[in-house]
């Protein structure tokens, strides 16, 4: 307030309230860093905003308002069900509940503290639950990442969002972050609380239920078959099955349901300690300067294959996760605390797949080569779920160091010639990639940079497809929601689809 009152050289008693909007860190003059904040001012009368506004050049500002929907006049007799429990199941569920729609939701993993420690026994041991690990459980993918609540859509719904993050045990300061985090210890919190507010609002959770098949009569889904439970009568489905749900997938293109490949990216994940990464983006520790771990985005397009090369959910302060689904097939991602504190810094480094060139037919293709890939990955680390690894030096010299480079990779790492994963253009376009983001970032590329196999699940290679009203184009009452469906990427906009897709059914039935 002070600090407004001064800008503006105006008397605080003419200021309503200061409400901070934006607020990012300028690192142009580093190692001096300056808070950059965007405030609202709301003044006392009329007659000081537009003397303050002509004076400043002030922009109006319209606090983002979220209308929910108005509900429709349809009577209905089944359930809504919402098949997964990731962001954009959690955020329809949550929307429907709230309206008092009552939705069942069935998710094929574990409920939180169950899931958890089959995350951990993974990680110590190598012991994978093809039904509940970092992918599949309450939260979905959400739940053990880094948290990153970043969106680029301008959606009033993206407040709504953080809004209940908020609500629900998150930092209220992720409201005004210019790249809010809330880290995956945290987010486990809000996640369950999130399901128990559910549950309060007339709700129902099934867990280890895996939707495996449904019943179709001229167009419209009549019944599902799930896992565990007698056959389920519905009177809409919204499909959240993030895309990592292959067997979902298959079922779906055995029923007739339309799917369409998409574009999608691989690559591996390069780690660095966070100390370089700090020194090259703030000129000084993050420690010493009291702000956060620094992070990173670098792109980069190769002028001979034509190929985008870019560093993906960059996560400074975490660690590499091994965020493998199936038995015999390996992939990792990167996670980290809401501390931001374990002193490694990793990112993804991916390259763009272009469907079309792929081996194959069909619109499962793209999931054919991530599987490929994940294979070799799982063999290149000897079995067991040791994540091959290698210096980033060594993979530009195309071999197999001799000493095993540190990666914070559970339940281990194993070197290993990286370059054996991919092609010959994809190898040449990641190491003039390196290269490109070593004269960018001095060290980027350098000794003390690891990479780890293989980042296959970015997004997803797959499209619902669906129409305007988000219903399935081949079944009217499947509504395919989120990363999945391939209409969503990221917590934040997986969540958005979700409330989107709870809104249509909203639209069309009365309240119960
Ligand atoms: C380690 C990691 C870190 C990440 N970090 C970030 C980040 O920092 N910021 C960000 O924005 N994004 C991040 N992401 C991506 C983000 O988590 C996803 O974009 C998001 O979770 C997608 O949401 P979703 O609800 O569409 O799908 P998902 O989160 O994948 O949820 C799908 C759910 O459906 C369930 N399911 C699948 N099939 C069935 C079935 N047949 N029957 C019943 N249930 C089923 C699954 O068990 C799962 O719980 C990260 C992902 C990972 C893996």
């Amino acid at each position: 307030m002070d600090a407004v009152c001064k800008k503006l050289r105006i008397e605080p008693s003419l200021v309503g309230s200061v409400r901070i909007i934006r607020q990012s860190l300028d690192a142009r003059k580093k190692p001096q860093l300056f808070k950059v904040q965007t405030v609202a001012v709301i003044f006392c009368d009329r007659n000081t905003a537009r003397r303050m506004r002509a004076k400043h050049k002030l922009s109006p500002y319209v606090f983002p308002a979220y209308k929910p929907a108005v509900p429709g006049s349809k009577p209905w007799e089944n359930p809504f069900v919402v098949v997964g429990s990731g962001p954009a199941g959690l955020f329809a569920a949550y929307f429907l509940a709230m309206q008092g729609y009552r939705p069942v939701v069935f998710e094929r993993g574990a409920d939180m503290a169950e899931r958890i420690q089959d995350v951990e026994a993974f990680w110590e041991k190598g012991i994978l639950n093809e039904e509940s690990n970092v992918l599949f459980g309450l939260g979905g993918a959400g739940t053990f990442s880094d948290g990153k609540c970043t969106s680029r859509s301008k959606d009033p719904r993206v407040h709504q969002v953080l809004q209940v993050f908020i609500e629900l045990g998150a930092s209220p300061d992720i409201a005004y972050q210019n790249k809010p985090h809330i880290g995956t210890d945290v987010i486990r919190a809000v996640i369950s609380r999130m399901k128990q507010k559910i549950e309060d609002m007339g709700g129902k959770f099934f867990f280890h239920s895996p939707l495996v098949g449904l019943d179709v009569e001229d167009g419209w889904l009549k019944k599902i078959h799930v896992e565990g439970h007698e056959p389920f009568a519905v009177e809409g489905l919204l499909l959240c099955t993030g895309h990592s749900a292959r067997d979902t997938y298959a079922m779906l293109a055995l029923q007739g349901i339309e799917l369409v490949e998409k574009n999608f990216a691989v690559g591996l994940r390069i780690e660095h300690p966070q100390s370089l990464i700090d020194q090259l983006q703030w000129g000084e520790s993050s420690t010493t300067l009291g702000v956060g771990a620094a992070d990173y985005k670098l792109t980069y397009q190769d002028p001979v294959y034509q190929r985008g090369v870019y560093s993906f959910c960059m996560c400074p302060g975490g660690s590499v996760v091994n965020a493998s689904s199936e038995s015999g097939y390996l992939c990792v991602n990167g996670m980290s605390y809401a501390k931001r504190d374990s002193g490694r810094a990793n990112s993804a480094l991916v390259i763009t797949v272009d469907v079309d060139r792929l081996e194959g037919k069909g619109p499962l293709k793209g999931l054919t080569y991530q599987r490929q890939l994940e294979k070799k990955a799982y063999e290149l680390g000897g079995g067991g779920f040791a994540a091959p690894i290698q210096s980033v030096r060594d993979f530009l010299d195309n071999k197999q160091g001799e000493a095993s480079p540190s990666s914070s990779v559970r339940p281990e790492g194993q070197q290993a010639n990286l370059q054996a994963l991919f092609d010959p253009a994809t190898n040449e376009c990641f190491k003039r990639a390196l290269l490109d983001f070593d004269a960018k970032m001095p060290g980027f590329a350098g000794e003390q940079a690891v990479l780890v196999g293989v980042e296959t699940r970015t997004s997803s290679p797959v499209r619902i497809v669906r129409n305007e009203s988000f219903a399935s184009v081949s079944v009217r009452n499947l509504y395919p929601v989120g990363e999945g469906a391939g209409y969503a990427g990221g917590i934040v906009s997986a969540a958005v689809d979700g409330i989107k897709a709870a809104e249509k059914i909203m639209e069309q039935y009365r309240r119960y």
